[in-house]
Formats: structure tokens, C-alpha cells, sequence
């Protein structure tokens, strides 16, 4: 299963610890496959994928289905850069709804 999610974060200069605290990233440990038990609570009952609106075509991220901890699927440095690119997505859409209010007349 997969549960697709939007970039809270809009800063450009986007550290590792804010993205984390921001998704709820327990530990820095990168699981480039589902790991079969979680590293914390040790379920087996597997993982559910995060994806990331605009980030990135599959899951960013992987949620234990039991006790709802957030792992890294990619490095750190793959992660925020992933991340970064949904910044540019915000900046048109932001632009759009400019344009459409402009165009309304008063
Ligand atoms: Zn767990």
C-alpha cells in the first residue's frame, strides 16, 4: 500500500533534522527495500510506502504498520533533494492563484 502525502515543508535551505521532525523520520538509517521487521517495535506486519506529492514516483518513505515510526528509504542527501524539487510545484501553483485573482473583476 501506498499513502501520498504533501511537502509540508516550503524552506529552501531544508536540513536533514527539519525534514525528519517535519515527517516523523525516526532515526537516519537508510532501508532502500521494505525491511521485512521493524527495526523498533520488531513487527513483522510490514511497512506502508510515503510518497511525497511532486517528490518522487513511489514512496519516500516507509511507515511501520505497527507502530507508525517513519523510516528513510533514500540517503540523506537523496531525501532533501527530492523534497527540495516539490518547492518549485508550490511556486506555480502559489502563481496561478495569484493570476486568478487578478483576473476577477472587482
Ligand atoms: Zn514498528
Amino acid at each position: 500500500m501506498v499513502k501520498s502525502t504533501q511537502s509540508p515543508l516550503r524552506v529552501s535551505s531544508l536540513k536533514i533534522k527539519d525534514l525528519c521532525l517535519a515527517f516523523r523520520i525516526s532515526g537516519r538509517k537508510v532501508f532502500h527495500k521494505e525491511p521485512e521487521r521493524c527495526p523498533y517495535c520488531n513487527s513483522d506486519e510490514g511497512f506502508c510506502g510515503i510518497e511525497i506529492l511532486g517528490a518522487h514516483n513511489g514512496p519516500l518513505f516507509w511507515e511501520c504498520e505497527s507502530c507508525l515510526r517513519r523510516l528513510l528509504r533514500f540517503t540523506e542527501k537523496t531525501t532533501i533533494k527530492k523534497v527540495k524539487s516539490t518547492n518549485e510545484l508550490y511556486y506555480d501553483l502559489e502563481k496561478m492563484e495569484e493570476d486568478l485573482w487578478l483576473e476577477i473583476p472587482n
